[in-house]
């Protein structure tokens, strides 16, 4: 018997110790292939540039590129091949969304919430991750598994995969099967982005730190970020956990330097009211025309006060 237990006590050490290092993740089932992801994310990222308002300052434009090449440079980004790009939307909710292939949107709300850079680099590099395990696609994919063949036949022609997609009901609306993820999909895109903000020089925990932060103020349903990206259940436990695997803590000592200048410059910025529980940019297809200013008539980025 007791042969018995110091076999299972060294079996259990044995697994421990083969279970170190990082965790590792592929992207799952897709029926898209990868070039097919850049498409879909550039069709959509022009429809987000007509309905969303893209800032155009050259700080904040900038600082979000240095700051998501920095993280886009590291080994998991830059194995995945997709052509990332950095920009920053007017919109006070604390978000960002990445398309699959790689355009990302970071708000302004997101860029006047953090308290560090670090902070920030978690979130895009959480975003990163799910576009490098095509997240997105893979839903689509499982959701649409006996239609999406021919839908994507149908595109290899040359034509829009944004209007294919829509005639078998996958769109960029509210709640989109390409930007709503599950909880599974959280989990590695913390656990991922959490490598990619190490090998960049930033200190993973400011990621566990700001989910403890924007719960305590807001409680974890209050804020559009967690309905897009739920709470896999102990997320920051789970960074934790996963900063040992890589190898303990190190010294993290990265910064542009460009920090404060982004808050002094973003603070300036006066964006449309927050959205009722929906994604800016899927509200229907005509709707917030009306509501956003032409970016042309305020070419400083700042709304007129009486707008809002
Ligand atoms: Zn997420």
């Amino acid at each position: 018997m007791r042969k018995l237990k110091l076999v299972v006590i060294i079996s259990l050490l044995t697994t421990t110790i083969g279970a170190q290092g990082p965790s590792r993740f592929h992207p799952g089932f897709n029926l898209f292939s990868k070039q097919q992801d850049v498409q879909l994310g550039q069709e959509a990222a022009n429809q987000v540039r007509q309905k969303m308002h893209v800032i155009n300052d050259p700080v904040l434009t900038e600082y979000v590129n240095r700051v998501g090449k920095r993280l886009a440079s590291t080994p998991e980004a830059r194995d995945s091949g997709f052509p990332f790009t950095f920009e920053v939307v007017a919109d006070p909710s604390i978000n960002a969304f990445a398309l699959p292939g790689g355009p990302m949107f970071i708000n302004t709300g997101l860029l006047k919430a953090v308290d560090s850079e670090a902070e920030l680099a978690g979130v895009m590099g959480h975003e990163m991750s799910h576009v490098i395990l095509r997240h997105g696609t893979n839903q689509a994919s499982k959701a649409q598994l006996f239609q999406l063949p021919a839908a994507l036949a149908g595109v290899a022609g040359g034509g829009s995969m944004l209007g294919q997609l829509a005639q078998i009901g996958v769109g960029l609306g509210a709640n989109s099967v390409l930007l709503k993820f599950s909880r599974n999909a959280e989990s590695q895109a913390d656990l991922m982005g959490s490598h990619i903000m190490a090998e960049s020089g930033y200190n993973p925990l400011e990621l566990a730190r700001f989910f403890e932060t924007l719960e305590a103020k807001n409680g974890s349903r209050g804020l559009q970020f967690f309905s897009d990206h739920p709470n896999p259940g102990n997320r920051e436990r789970a960074i934790e956990e996963e900063v040992d695997k890589m190898g303990g803590r190190r010294n993290y000592t990265y910064q542009t330097g460009e920090f404060q200048r982004m808050k002094q410059v973003v603070a300036g910025i006066r964006e449309p009211p927050p959205r009722q529980q929906q994604r800016g940019y899927g509200r229907g297809p005509d709707d917030d025309r009306e509501r956003y200013p032409d970016p042309g008539r305020y070419p400083d980025n700042r709304y007129p006060d009486d707008q809002y």
